[in-house]
């Protein structure tokens, strides 16, 4: 089996929570919280697990920005913090609610984070 090393050793991937509403947000951005707008400190930048859930899935194999590798997986993936970022996966195997987590690979210019199925976890 295919093994990967976690994002969260080498490439943290970080958001910012609201110390008020506890609201998360990905990407960090300080302009004010989402949900309740508190703003300065009132939000806490911190790392994610990197862990989470697939919502769902889409085969790519064409498109016309040729910097986007094609045949390409992408999915929308809920964080286990509650975020939800869209973001490159290593396998079409994937179902929505397969878990996964970020790995350590060049986020891809178009489309973002590296994700692989949870299996295939180093531990
Ligand atoms: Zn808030």
């Amino acid at each position: 089996m295919e093994s990967k090393t976690p994002a969260s050793e080498t490439l943290p991937i970080r958001a910012v929570r609201c110390l008020r509403c506890t609201y998360v947000a990905s990407p960090v951005q300080h302009f004010g919280c989402e949900q309740c707008g508190a703003y300065g400190d009132d939000l806490e930048e911190f790392v994610l697990s990197g862990d989470g859930t697939v919502l769902e899935i889409v085969n790519v194999y064409r498109h016309p920005d040729s910097s986007l590798t094609v045949p390409a997986v992408i999915g929308s993936i809920e964080l286990i913090e509650g975020p939800v970022i869209r973001v490159r996966l290593t396998s079409p195997d994937l179902q929505p609610g397969s878990r996964v987590f970020a790995v350590d690979e060049a986020p891809d210019a178009a489309l973002g984070l590296v994700f692989a199925p949870a299996l295939q976890k180093a531990s």
